[in-house]
């Protein structure tokens, strides 16, 4: 199935049939957004803020969002928790505006993000989604699928493979980065799970050299142990520090790692405060993070 991830590949075929698919893939570069304001234009970071965000999917009777309320900071690392079902990669699909809140709106910069070109914005964004895609193109093309209309520059590449612990497997393949990750290709390699996720988040380190403002993580490491995973978000928030970072996970060793932490609960913010904070306040957060620390003590490492 084709990934949320597909936003970098606006129009592209579920199927890319290797190289022959490039030039669709590319997006389009940074535009200026018709009647936007100048704060909009910025290059920078922007402030996002989610005002009285309602969104219900439609044929259902029960609103995941309901008048939600969050600003987030320029540079700030967020964790997104809750139980299942409690709209988190909704929330997500709302700010990379794949969804339009049915009350409310939701703004970069103060400027509702309706009123900006979509292409543009989503530029500004660096994102993988669970079900990210894996593309039968070089490893190169593969990390580099943010901006493949322009010059690729190697040492951004090989910045991001670092960020991402892609290096040492990039190394491994036969043809480098040149190798196309399928085995079906001559020269090409087959990458396992985990792999594929290093290369996943060194595409998002990447668009976040050319462009990526907001770097969005929604259960991006899920087939690493959890050590891995762990090591892996480090290297990540240093390597994004001031861009904005949220995350969804379901490991709190991955989310006490943020600097601050949300919980949805009922279509609204629930709890907002640092990982102390949130322990020390007794609520669901805390609920949820004794029972994840009760299943690590009986051997359940999920
Ligand atoms: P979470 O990420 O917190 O587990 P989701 O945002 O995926 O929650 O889902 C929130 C609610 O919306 C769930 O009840 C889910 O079943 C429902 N939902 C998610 N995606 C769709 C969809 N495309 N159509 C209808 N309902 C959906």
């Amino acid at each position: 199935a084709m990934g949320y991830e597909a936003f970098s590949i606006e129009g592209a075929r579920p199927q890319l049939a290797a190289l022959k698919g490039l030039e669709r893939l590319a997006l389009p570069p940074v535009r200026r957004p018709a009647g936007a304001t100048k704060e909009s234009e910025s290059e920078g970071v922007p402030v996002i803020e989610f005002e009285g965000v309602s969104f219900r999917y439609p044929g259902r009777s029960r609103d995941v969002l309901q008048g939600l309320e969050l600003r987030l900071e320029p540079g700030e690392s967020v964790a997104i928790v809750g139980e299942n079902g409690a709209g988190k990669t909704t929330l997500l699909k709302l700010l990379c505006g794949f969804h339009q809140p049915d009350a409310g709106r939701i703004t970069a910069d103060g400027v509702d993000l309706r009123d900006l070109d979509p292409a543009w914005w989503r530029r500004r964004l660096a994102i993988i989604f669970q079900d990210f895609v894996r593309f039968e193109l070089s490893a190169r093309d593969n990390v580099a699928l943010a901006d493949l209309d322009q010059p690729r520059l190697d040492a951004d590449i090989t910045a991001a493979a670092a960020g991402a612990g892609a290096e040492e497997l990039v190394a491994r393949l036969p043809g480098a980065w040149d190798t196309v990750l399928a085995r079906a290709y001559r020269g090409g390699a087959e990458l396992s799970g985990g792999e594929w996720q290093r290369i996943a988040l060194a595409r998002a380190l990447y668009a976040s050299r050319v462009g990526g403002r907001v770097l969005i993580l929604d259960e991006p490491t899920a087939s690493l142990d959890v050590m891995a995973e762990t090591a892996l978000f480090d290297q990540l928030l240093e390597h994004s520090r001031g861009l904005t970072a949220i995350v969804v996970s379901h490991r709190f060793s991955t989310v006490r790692r943020a600097s601050r932490i949300v919980v949805l609960a009922d279509g609204r913010v629930a709890e907002d405060g640092s990982h102390a904070e949130l322990v020390a306040l007794g609520g669901a957060y805390e609920r949820l993070y004794r029972l994840q620390a009760d299943r690590f003590r009986s051997g359940d490492s999920a």
